[in-house]
């Protein structure tokens, strides 16, 4: 989990990352309109990606959220045809749904370990004053 004190950074950095990967970063009630089910969403076409993400979430998990659909982007968009959309949506394979998903959050645990040492290293002491 990234601490309070750096999520504003960390998430900026992450920002930055999508951005750079044209990637459109949608703020809505996620969990609402899912009935509590997810915080996020990842989205892959020939014209563009997206992710959605709760606008409700405290930052920190904000940060969580958007390096675990970045991964989806890096690791998975390839892999986003009909097949996966049948696995996903249908849940007639929910064993292949929880693998990808572990895949994704292992991905995010990592990329936010780099940014938390980015940010520290950066801040020198892992904390804006600031903030
Ligand atoms: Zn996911």
């Amino acid at each position: 989990m990234v601490e309070d004190a750096i999520a504003g950074h960390v998430y900026r950095l992450l920002a930055g990352f999508v951005a750079k990967h044209n990637i459109s970063v949608v703020y809505m009630p996620v969990k609402e309109l899912t009935v509590g089910y997810i915080d996020g969403l990842f989205i892959h076409s020939d014209i563009d990606d997206a992710i959605f993400i709760d606008k409700d979430l405290p930052l920190a998990e904000k940060c969580f959220v958007l390096a675990h659909e970045f991964g989806h982007y890096v690791m998975h968009r390839r892999q986003m045809n009909a097949v996966w959309e049948k696995n996903y949506w249908s849940g007639s394979n929910s064993s292949w749904v929880v693998k990808k998903e572990a895949e994704a959050d292992r991905f995010a645990y990592r990329l936010l370990d780099l940014a938390k040492r980015s940010v520290q290293s950066e801040t020198g002491r892992g904390y804006c004053e600031s903030c």
